[in-house]
């Protein structure tokens, strides 16, 4: 038997525990993600792919209502208040709040951009993550970088709400569809160009308001879309597990809602939290269903080698060239 050198024991012995780790981290997904969904997308034409996403998108909004039940604007009115306007070069930034979908109208807060322009202009939703908030989208010094900042000086009116953590971040999603009519209450903002933007949990968001409110007509996920698979590969946060939905579908399909409306997908090579091969993957099959909608060009994945942030390079073209403002002329901001 022959004796390995010293540093050969120990590299196989780490071989050996990396095995160890990757071997657990399979079983622990194996284990949490379904074996068989119960409304996959296996839609073979356009007909039979619509029908499913209605289908989807009704269970969906039971899913939510089960654990949110949804208020009316006619029980709880929107009643948006706007706070005074501070000068910002190219547009104004108020603080703006309006009644949430609760009970007791509890209000929202949020930041609310409008561009010194005449209208009709195109308008965005922008989305923080976890412990994020309005301030830190219209700050360059963020993992956001300035994004929110970057579209009101493009010529988009901006709507950022600050979203409070919940056990299912879904249960957000009524608030979300008022944060829409926070921007229709606006006179400058043209109802047909409204898109939606956000990073992490505020991907998340972005992915959900899409999918099930058709008033917004192009989507940036960033930093969230992935399988089911790859999501439980990683310890998250389990804010994603609405009871009913991890069942349901595969959570790439669950973009299959916005087809065939443009969306762009931002993953990072160096995303802790979605492993890139997963991201890729769910993209492969997103790009697959939007084929059968007819819509091969309408989805696109931004892959970048960085970390977990807002990357912003293809986001801003495809917005622009979508909603009609100009995002991507303006300089960005310095961090
Ligand atoms: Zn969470």
């Amino acid at each position: 038997m022959t004796t390995l050198p010293k540093h050969e024991r120990y590299k196989r012995r780490i071989c050996a525990c990396l095995t160890l780790v990757m071997c657990s981290t399979a079983i622990m997904a194996a284990d949490r993600t379904p074996k068989k969904f119960e409304m996959p997308f296996a839609a073979t034409t356009k007909d039979e792919a619509l029908v499913w996403q209605k289908q989807v998108r009704s269970k969906l909004l039971e899913c939510v209502q089960l654990q949110e039940p949804h208020i009316s604007l006619e029980d709880v009115p929107l009643d948006v208040q706007v706070g005074p306007a501070q000068d910002k070069g190219t547009y104004t930034l108020s603080t703006a709040s309006f009644q949430g979908s609760n009970k007791t109208g509890t209000r929202r807060e949020g930041l609310l951009a409008v561009p010194k322009q005449k209208g009709p202009l195109p308008a965005m939703i922008c989305l923080h993550g976890h412990s994020g908030s309005a301030q830190q989208v219209f700050d360059p010094k963020t993992l956001y970088y300035g994004m929110a900042d970057r579209f009101a000086s493009g010529g988009y009116v901006v709507f950022a709400p600050t979203i409070r953590h919940r056990k299912y971040a879904a249960m957000e999603l009524w608030n979300l569809m008022r944060a829409v009519e926070v921007l229709l209450t606006r006179p400058e903002v043209d109802p047909a160009r409204i898109g939606v933007a956000g990073l992490s949990m505020g991907g998340e968001w972005t992915l959900w308001l899409a999918a099930c409110d058709e008033r917004l007509k192009a989507a940036v996920v960033s930093g969230w879309m992935c399988t089911t698979e790859g999501i439980f590969s990683v310890n998250n946060c389990p804010c994603w597990e609405l009871p009913g939905t991890v069942e349901l579908l595969d959570v790439a399909d669950m973009a299959l809602l916005i087809a065939p409306r443009p969306v762009l997908f931002e993953s990072a090579e160096r995303d802790i939290y979605l492993p890139i091969r997963f991201s890729r993957l769910g993209f492969t099959r997103i790009q697959a269903g939007y084929k059968i909608f007819g819509a091969d060009e309408a989805a696109r994945q931004d892959v970048f080698p960085g970390p977990h942030e807002w990357h912003g390079t293809l986001a801003y073209p495809m917005i622009d060239k979508v909603l009609g403002g100009r995002a991507a002329q303006v300089q960005p901001p310095n961090p």
